[in-house]
């Protein structure tokens, strides 16, 4: 479903709201995660920087939806959505690695740890989120809008997280649990990682998308007239939302001349691709 220019606009004000915000915090975590000496903090830096790119990313996606197709890229810069996914994806799963091996390292070497400060960057990093959540709240929902809004809730919980252990280092001095945060919220981030990474590797291979059968398609085709037969069916997406599908049918002669319409309309009504998307050759 796509949305109206008016509603794109919105959503792109919101973005850059969201996008300004998240660096801006980003740049202050990794700062004062090397200040404070908490790994945890320069750990959800990094993450945050992600973020940021994936917000920057949602806007120019935004943008480019409004923008016409050329002779010279008749698909547009829908393509670009994914490529960058597939960059931040593998992005989130190396940096996080990273960061593992330097708190195991700190597990047996421990880092002196500036708790107060490490609590104070935690508080602004829940308000900075609660407030990003909110401006996104405002827009216009689609599948873009709706995983931004999910993410940010999550990055709540790191940032609780953050306040909590830098209240155990304070009044417990329990130093080693930085380290042991920061391996735990790097394996989270690597499992969004490794699913950014296969769904964007997916889209740029052409695969099937999610939820999409060929064998579904052949089926109900070979429901219509048995004098068809369906020779090969391929489903891509341009980008996460754009779903298109070819499909190659031979028939025998006494074939009705509205197949290539009936066919278009069974699979855009099993499949929810749009019909226009849909392109049926008949020989
Ligand atoms: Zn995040």
């Amino acid at each position: 479903m796509s949305l109206t220019n008016e509603q794109n606009n919105k959503n792109k004000k919101l973005f850059i709201w969201a996008a300004s915000l998240t660096i801006f915090f980003a740049m202050l975590e990794i700062v004062y995660g090397f200040i404070t000496g908490s790994l945890m903090i320069i750990g959800d830096g990094i993450h945050m920087s992600s973020d940021a790119i994936a917000l920057i990313l949602s806007l120019i996606a935004t943008i480019m939806a409004t923008k016409a197709t050329t002779n010279k890229r008749t698909f547009g810069y829908k393509r670009f959505e994914p490529i960058a996914a597939f960059i931040n994806g593998l992005t989130l799963v190396l940096l996080p690695i990273y960061i593992i091996y330097e708190a195991i390292n700190r597990l047996f070497t421990p880092v002196e740890i500036i708790p107060k400060q490490m609590m104070v960057v935690g508080i602004i990093g829940l308000a900075i989120n609660a407030l990003v959540g909110y401006i996104l709240s405002k827009g216009n929902s689609n599948l873009n809008m709706r995983s931004a809004i999910l993410h940010v809730f999550a990055d709540m919980i790191t940032s609780l997280s953050a306040v909590i252990v830098a209240l155990a280092i304070m009044f417990f001095d329990l130093v080693w649990l930085d380290p042991i945060g920061s391996i735990v919220t790097s394996i989270i981030i690597i499992r969004g990682g490794i699913a950014i990474t296969k769904e964007s590797f997916n889209i740029l291979m052409e695969g099937t998308p999610n939820g999409y059968s060929v064998e579904g398609i052949k089926n109900s085709i070979k429901g219509i007239n048995q004098d068809l037969t369906v020779e090969d069916v391929k489903i891509w997406c341009l980008s996460e939302e754009e779903v298109y599908t070819l499909i190659k049918v031979n028939s025998s002669a006494n074939m009705v001349k509205n197949t290539q319409k009936v066919i278009k309309e069974l699979v855009s009504n099993t499949t929810k691709i749009p019909s226009e998307h849909i392109y049926v050759d008949i020989n």
